[in-house]
């Protein structure tokens, strides 16, 4: 028999390729807004959104508090008041164009979801995530898609994850194993409800941090050997 039946996927730079997104999307609204000539924009904004999801992920601020003030601290850096909000909506417009697949994601998922129950769980806006898993046709592989807007709670919070789980017929802690490519996010959140993790770091970055993923891999390919290893 398999140890596992159901596995907890996260989306950004887990099946989708964010970064690059990120990238295209910014390069296409700051050429629109006439602010790419600014130096190290991309670098300022790239900081700048990082520390305040930091911030969230610790309960410290709001989702919409980052999200209508990122692009405001951004500008106000190069000594512009814009309408945060407003630059917001546009990126998102650009955001939800993109939709690249991390190498090996479609296979994956095609491989397993007919054998085991696979679920989303992304912190992110649902509008966005919604429209890029359907543009890179993968939502059809997933039971449901547990977007953090919609619950309430984001990862790594308890809360996020009991209600996940609440929502998932028959949840075995022992069967379940959750996947992402961020320690503070996924595999803390997995350690706190005591599922098994697994940390997908192509980069190979060290774990400079106290959180222990059960598993880990640089390749989804290597998904397959945790997978069958444990059958
Ligand atoms: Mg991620």
């Amino acid at each position: 028999m398999k140890k596992y039946n159901t596995i907890l996927f996260d989306v950004d730079d887990t099946i989708l390729d964010f970064k690059k997104g990120e990238k295209e999307a910014l390069t296409a609204l700051f050429k629109e807004l006439d602010a790419d000539k600014k130096e190290n924009i991309m670098d300022e904004y790239i900081k700048i959104n990082q520390s305040l999801w930091r911030d969230l992920e610790k309960g410290k601020v709001t989702r919409d508090y980052v999200l209508n003030n990122r692009f405001y601290l951004l500008f106000q850096q190069f000594g512009i008041e814009v309408d945060g909000e407003m630059i917001e909506n546009r990126y998102r417009y650009y955001l939800d164009l993109q939709h690249e697949c991390i190498d090996g994601a479609t296979e994956l998922l095609e491989s397993l979801y007919q054998n085991y129950r696979l679920y989303i769980v992304t912190n992110g806006v649902s509008k966005t995530q919604y429209t890029r898993l359907g543009d890179a046709k993968l939502e059809k592989y997933f039971k449901e898609i547990f977007v953090s807007e919609d619950i309430g709670y984001q990862k790594p919070a308890k809360e996020y994850f009991e209600a996940v789980i609440n929502r998932i017929p028959d949840f075995d802690y022992e069967k379940s194993i959750i996947i992402g490519d961020s320690l503070t996010a996924d595999i803390l959140g997995g350690n706190r409800i005591g599922i098994d993790t697994c940390w997908f770091n192509p980069h190979k970055k060290d774990n400079d941090t106290e959180i222990k993923p059960t598993f880990e891999i640089s390749k989804l390919s290597d998904f397959y050997k945790i997978l069958d290893s444990n059958n």
